[in-house]
């Protein structure tokens, strides 16, 4: 049977995918929770990446080595770049880029040396099955979340959209750095700390990956505002909806 290992940078995220999963057994590896069980009729491995890049390539290569997972699902939330990329929205990521990754002049900017390249892709079946999933997840925001979360938040009309996350080691919270950040990377929809890595720990192996992120702030001067409620009342709410909508819609390997 297929395992599916799900990876989720903060705390409130991991326990609300947890609480889906019955009886699961914690094993620990490189001082993580590994977290192994059933949901949805799968095999899931669940843990907590931990925050940043070397810390989630780490997380994402005992899920290779020792849980053998056949695809690997990051959940969690990001800072929005792209014009319309609202809080409450959802990325599903296309294509990942390291935005810090820098050794030029040797090699162009961006790109990661010896691999010839900057961008590594997700895989396009796994990343629709989740943008569907989180589409229907997203059009009864409403039911998901409540009226007053909704209104508190203001989301109105919550999107999905489909493009590239840009990942560095950088909470990206002021308006010069994400203006930076928009100009050396014109088709970035969104910025987080570990999507990156992660993508070019599962192009290592050759197993597929997508990340869906949640749209928490706007990568600006506000950016930390009410960052810890977000997360508690909106986003991890959606990634248990999103990923549990997709693995009961996700057709039988
Ligand atoms: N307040 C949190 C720390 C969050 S760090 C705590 O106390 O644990 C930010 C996390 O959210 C990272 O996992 C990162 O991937 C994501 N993220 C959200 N908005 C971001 C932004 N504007 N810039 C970079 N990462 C962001």
């Amino acid at each position: 049977m297929a395992v599916i290992g799900i990876m989720s940078a903060l705390h409130e995220e991991l326990a609300a995918v947890l609480a889906d999963m019955p009886d699961e057994q914690r094993v620990v590896v490189a001082g993580r929770d590994f977290w192994v069980g059933q949901w949805q009729g799968y095999a899931v491995v669940a843990v907590l990446s931990r925050i940043g890049k070397v810390a989630a390539a780490t997380t994402a290569t005992v899920m290779l080595e020792r849980f053998g997972v056949d695809a690997l699902v990051f959940t969690g939330v990001a800072g929005g770049l792209g014009p319309g990329v609202s809080v409450g929205d959802v990325v599903v990521a296309s294509g990942l880029v390291q935005h810090d990754m820098d050794a030029s002049p040797l090699f162009p900017r961006h790109e990661v040396p010896l691999y010839g390249r900057a961008l590594f892709e997700a895989d396009a079946a796994l990343s629709a099955q989740l943008a569907e999933a989180a589409q229907q997840v997203l059009q009864s925001a409403e039911w998901h979340l409540g009226p007053d979360t909704l209104a508190q938040f203001q989301l109105s009309s919550p999107k999905v959209h489909q493009g590239l996350i840009v990942s560095g080691d950088r909470f990206v919270s002021t308006n010069a750095e994400s203006q930076a950040l928009c100009q050396a990377l014109p088709d970035a929809l969104a910025v987080e700390m570990e999507g990156a890595a992660v993508a070019q720990v599962c192009w290592d192996y050759g197993v597929p990956f997508a990340a869906v992120r949640t749209i928490s702030d706007r990568a600006d001067d506000a950016a930390h505002a009410d960052f810890n409620r977000f997360i508690r009342e909106v986003a991890s709410r959606y990634s248990r909806a999103i990923l549990s909508q997709w693995l009961a819609k996700r057709p039988p390997v």
